[in-house]
């Protein structure tokens, strides 16, 4: 290993550090060796050196380059260039695609193809630069570690592979300054704290209860985009504890905060760990997870506070729920922009739990076949392990899909004839 003094990397031979090729894919391979045969320097950089260390499989692999993204393009056929705040190249192969991005260049040369808000926020920065100068740019330090095919080494301007070492992210730079850069840096410390078990440095960890009101100025259809990855990733309970603890959560979900703050019950938080948990466990087994389920559950009690209100006032049930759902989102899509096909999932799952209740023939099977029948049974589901809803009908239901349909006649006679309440069939009749 090479000694740091400024400005000279660490470089780490194949043999200081443990990544090896065969853990890399093999388009990101293609992609760094075409363009250093075309002539230019490319690295691997960011999340997939980083979880390469740790052993762990990348999401994805993305290529730091001095080619420019119009020298990309010259060099794959296969390549689209995208991006206006920050311009890539997108390399395809099928349906994976590699993301280049050329190295950028120091903050100080300000031109029109920088643009800084008065804020502090960078708003455009497509100034190109040297290796050297792409460092600064970056988050953390174990974010801005650089692998190179040249001969396999690893180069390190930051002491990233201590950090990492030690498992600590530390921001690069002032944090205050980088954070009023870019306050999504704020959602990305905490992502990858949970998701690395990594600690914050101190001086990282401070400013964000200061600085956490600035995520109020990002775009809402970006910080859908990071909540997406905070709550889909496998660490949806503990990215939830810490962005509460450092009051974040406030600020992307304003209303379930309120919720929380002002329960006079441990329902709405009961019920929000075990959704969160349960979305966790699903994604540990490998199975698949939708947004619009864990919208759900975070908007519930809002929802179910504002059709108390409305039927209080004299709106029948069916209208309460449709009003509030459309008051409770319209208000969340400010902060975070749930597309449309999204809070529409949401709306269903929510009607749908009244029609539980309703267990006439045709009704039951008509819910039965409806697609979103089985999110919003397990929405049921949820609501009765936590006390919201009753067990022996979330039971039925249970019971209903797992019998055959002769038995479900009879299940169902037995709750017509009960006038409508359900008892439970006893085994005779049920076999
Ligand atoms: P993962 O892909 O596992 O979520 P990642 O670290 O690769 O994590 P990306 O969003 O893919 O995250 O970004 C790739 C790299 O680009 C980061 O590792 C970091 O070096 C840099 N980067 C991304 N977003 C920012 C940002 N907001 N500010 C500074 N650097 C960033
Ligand atoms: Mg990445």
């Amino acid at each position: 290993m090479k000694d740091t003094t400024a400005l000279q990397p660490s470089v780490y031979s194949r043999s200081e550090h443990s990544i090896s090729r065969s853990q890399i894919n093999e388009n990101a391979l293609k992609v760094l060796s075409r363009l250093e045969k075309a002539g230019f320097d490319a690295y691997l950089v960011g999340g997939c050196v980083r979880d390469l260390l740790l052993g762990r499989e990348p999401k994805d692999f993305d290529v730091a380059t001095n080619a420019s993204p119009e020298e990309v393009k010259q060099v794959f056929r296969n390549c689209r260039l995208i991006g206006k705040r920050f311009r890539l190249a997108h390399v395809y192969y099928g349906r994976e695609i590699i993301e280049v991005a050329t190295f950028r260049g120091s903050s100080n040369k300000t031109s029109e193809h920088q643009k800084t808000h008065e804020d502090g926020r960078l708003l455009r920065d497509n100034i190109y630069g040297t290796l050297e100068e792409d460092v600064w740019r970056r988050d953390f330090t174990v974010n801005a570690l650089y692998y190179t095919i040249r001969d396999f080494s690893v180069i390190d301007y930051v002491n990233g592979m201590k950090d990492h070492q030690e498992g600590v992210l530390r921001l690069i730079g002032n944090p205050e300054v980088r954070y009023r850069e870019d306050p999504v840096r704020m959602l990305r410390a905490i992502r990858f704290a949970v998701k690395l078990g990594f600690s914050l440095d101190i001086n990282c960890e401070q400013p964000i209860y200061k600085l956490g009101k600035l995520l109020t100025g990002i775009p809402n259809a970006r910080l859908y985009d990071e909540t997406l990855k905070l709550f889909l990733s496998g660490y949806a309970l503990q990215a939830f504890e810490m962005l509460r603890h450092y009051g974040l959560f406030a600020i992307l979900f304003p209303q379930t905060d309120g919720c929380l703050a002002s329960e006079n019950h441990d329902f709405p938080r009961v019920f929000l760990i075990k959704a969160l948990e349960n979305s966790d466990k699903r994604i540990a087994l490998g199975k698949s997870i939708t947004p619009y389920f864990l919208f759900s559950a975070f908007l519930w009690e809002a929802v179910q506070i504002k059709v108390k209100k409305k039927l209080e006032a004299g709106e029948n049930q069916y209208f309460a729920l449709q009003h509030a759902a459309h008051e409770v989102l319209k208000l969340q899509v400010k902060t975070t922009a749930i597309p449309k096909r999204v809070t529409q999932s949401m709306r269903e799952v929510w009607t749908l739990q009244l029609r539980f209740e309703q267990r006439t023939h045709s009704k039951v099977y008509r819910l039965f076949n409806h697609p979103r029948f089985r999110a919003a049974y397990d929405f049921l589901v949820l609501r009765a392990e936590t006390g919201g809803a009753n067990t022996e009908l979330a039971q039925w239901w249970t019971t209903f899909q797992d019998v055959d349909s002769k038995q479900q006649e009879k299940m169902l006679s037995a709750v017509h004839k009960n006038g409508g309440k359900y008892r439970r069939p006893s085994k005779t009749s049920v076999n």
